[in-house]
């Protein structure tokens, strides 16, 4: 194993990647150390933990928001960059659980969280990608449902996503692999991590106080609200947001009960220089329709990110590598020969259903967390209905009450989500074969 792997982070700071190798907000914030007073405390400092703290702020309160390691150390500072509207359930799915007019009002939660991020990223060249729209690309030869897919997002959504055929989509991304697909003209590229630091800093010059390498290892109620309780220090909240997402271990019992950690990962190839051109022409990022899906984008200096997979377990460095390496040959035989230069996984709290978690547990104590591989405008979202509902007795949150705290299964749920996995991927190989030839 080559040395560059064997720094996979310790706990409390960032993991090696390319978030951390270009990570531009040079000041951390301070642990921790005192008994302090506050309207709303906010455990776990990810998006969504940042944005319910910019939520609150935006409504004239200011809260504290505390972070076990470093802000955006979690999914949020390590993902894929890709953000656009909807959740990891799709939409046709939600119709079919909560009928047309209700998926109309969730789904419209993200298109204005969407919009939200870009106004947040303002005029910071360094946060957003250089070319908007996303390419979703099928794996299987189906232009009905690519077409039918496309006519149901547009509707419930409110979008105006484009179909591409298969022949544009190959003149630009040169794999035998494609079918037709759909472009997301409004989607972005964000650096995760730097959006989540710049997030908590305007929070912060709101008002909010901000904490890191603390991990809240108790909660308490107290009086009519709740003790948060840190290794050197106490937080008195009126009331709580736990937003933990994969990362709660046992902090509380029914929320870790409800999410499943499932990791994915993404390999950064050094530059591979103009060879690249022999695979991928199109600035776009791109995402196929598989269960376990690819997921990447090129940088300006012809490195290629390649994101992809589902599983239970964190394999990590020259392991890792290999995977996806492999991965991304199957795609792109072409780039045999490119080289890996840091690969690295995250966890995602993913709920059984799909769809954030989202709501009151009891008065004052509050949950937003589970939003799966499509998680980023979600966590915007669910940032700012629960911030609304704080500060202004808003009820959007209870759109979310279809899609509760179900049981993931603990402690068996990870052995039967891989094994769900390990099906979904056969029956993709199976649909492959059928639909393909
Ligand atoms: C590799 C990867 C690729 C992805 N790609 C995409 C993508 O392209 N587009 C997209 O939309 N989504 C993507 N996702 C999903 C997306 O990143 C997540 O859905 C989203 O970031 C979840 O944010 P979060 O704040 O809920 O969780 P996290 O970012 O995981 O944050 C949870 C935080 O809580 C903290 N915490 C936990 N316990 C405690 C405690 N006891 N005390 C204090 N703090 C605590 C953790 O340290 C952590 O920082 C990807 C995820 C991964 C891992």
């Amino acid at each position: 194993m080559s040395e560059k792997y064997e720094h996979t982070g310790e706990k409390g700071e960032y993991i090696d990647s390319y978030y951390s190798r270009t990570l531009n907000v040079a000041q951390e914030f301070l642990p921790l150390l005192e008994e302090i007073t506050t309207p709303v405390c906010i455990i776990g400092g990810g998006m969504a933990g940042v944005a319910t703290a910019q939520g609150l702020v935006d409504r004239g309160i200011k809260p504290v928001l505390i972070e076990a390691n470093r802000i955006g150390w979690g999914a949020s500072g390590r993902n894929g960059s890709f953000v656009s509207a909807g959740y990891s359930l799709g939409a046709q799915k939600i119709v079919e659980k909560v009928g047309k007019e209700h998926a109309r009002a969730l789904c419209a939660l993200t298109v204005d969280a969407l919009a939200l991020i870009k106004k947040r990223i303002g005029e910071r060249s360094d946060l957003r990608g250089e070319t908007d729209g996303l390419l979703n690309v099928s794996w299987f030869n189906e232009r009905d449902a690519v077409e039918k897919n496309i006519e149901c997002l547009n509707d419930i959504m409110g979008v105006n996503y484009q179909f591409w055929s298969q022949q544009q989509i190959t003149d630009l991304y040169h794999s035998k692999r494609y079918y037709d697909g759909y472009m997301k003209p409004d989607a972005i590229q964000v650096h995760s991590l730097n959006y989540t630091c710049h997030s908590a800093r305007q929070a912060q010059e709101g008002g909010a106080r901000v904490f890191e390498k603390s991990p809240v290892i108790n909660i308490k109620k107290h009086g009519n609200g709740w003790k948060v309780m840190t290794k050197h220090g106490a937080v008195i909240a009126d009331q709580i947001v736990m937003c933990c997402s994969a990362y709660i271990g046992d902090l509380n019992f029914k929320l870790s009960a409800a999410t499943l950690p499932v990791a994915t990962y993404v390999l950064l190839t050094e530059p591979i220089g103009d060879r690249l051109k022999s695979a991928i022409e199109g600035p776009y990022g791109v995402s196929d329709n598989r269960f376990s899906s690819n997921y990447y984008r090129t940088l300006a200096d012809t490195r290629l990110f390649w994101g992809g997979r589902v599983s239970m377990f964190n394999p990590t460095g020259a392991k890792l590598e290999k995977i996806m390496m492999t991965d991304l040959l199957h795609v792109y035989p072409q780039l045999k020969g490119a080289r890996a230069d840091v690969a690295w996984g995250g966890f995602m709290g993913y709920p059984v259903h799909k769809m954030p978690q989202i709501g009151e547990l009891e008065p004052g104590f509050w949950y937003n967390q589970g939003f799966g591989g499509s998680g980023m405008t979600a966590t915007v979202a669910g940032g700012e209905v629960v911030s609304d509902a704080i500060a202004n007795g808003d009820e959007r949150y209870k759109l979310f009450e279809p899609y509760g705290l179900t049981y993931a299964g603990r402690p068996f749920g990870s052995v039967i989500a891989q094994t769900a996995y390990w099906l979904f991927q056969l029956q993709d190989a199976y649909k492959s074969w059928r639909l393909n030839g």
